[in-house]
């Protein structure tokens, strides 16, 4: 059974219009986050990954056991003014006005191989601004994973088109 059946639909939220996937139910059932968990660690075993950068919130939580199996180190992207070092950002685009992720500046080493994680992937917005912090410090970024795509909202395109390999444990048309 794939992950899809663990994952709850919720419609119009945050807005009218929009159907939410809502990962809280993969993570309130053990197997689903077995399944999930499991599905990325068979894919990354032995990839000679060195760090996973995770995109707050939810990627750290599919983030965060995968790096505890893999033995290998977590770096933390959160929102604007969350972490208490020094950082280096990226502006993004939203759908009205911009948002800013950050990263702490000695967290990725050049020539390190990473591994982006996220819990989802729709316009890409956010991965590719994250894939730039990562860039910056002359990292390497492995692949991209995420739990879920939602390919008609064209984020996987854009980042296969700009060069960055994908990987995703199911979608939603
Ligand atoms: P993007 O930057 O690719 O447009 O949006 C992906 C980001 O927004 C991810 O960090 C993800 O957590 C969040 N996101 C957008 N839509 C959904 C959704 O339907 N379900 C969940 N779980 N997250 C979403």
């Amino acid at each position: 059974m794939s992950i899809i059946s663990y994952i709850r639909t919720i419609a119009d939220y945050p807005k009218k219009g929009v159907l939410f996937r809502d990962i809280s139910t993969l993570f309130l059932d053990p197997r689903g986050l077995r399944k999930a968990i499991d599905g990325l660690v068979m894919r990354y075993s032995g990839a000679g990954i060195d760090k996973i950068a995770v995109i707050e919130a939810r990627g750290f939580l599919v983030g965060a056991p995968l790096a505890y199996t893999l033995g290998c180190g977590l770096v933390l992207i959160r929102k604007k003014g969350k972490l208490p070092g020094s950082t280096i950002g990226e502006d993004y685009a939203l759908e009205y006005g911009t948002d800013r992720i950050e990263m702490h500046d000695d967290t990725i080493v050049a020539g390190e191989k990473i591994l982006l994680v996220d819990d989802l992937l729709a316009t890409g917005g956010s991965a590719l601004a994250a894939i730039r912090l990562i860039e910056k410090n002359g990292a390497e970024v492995y692949e991209t994973a995420f739990l879920v795509d939602l390919p008609d909202l064209g984020g996987s395109k854009k980042l296969k088109a700009s060069g960055y390999s994908v990987f995703t444990l199911c979608e939603f048309e």
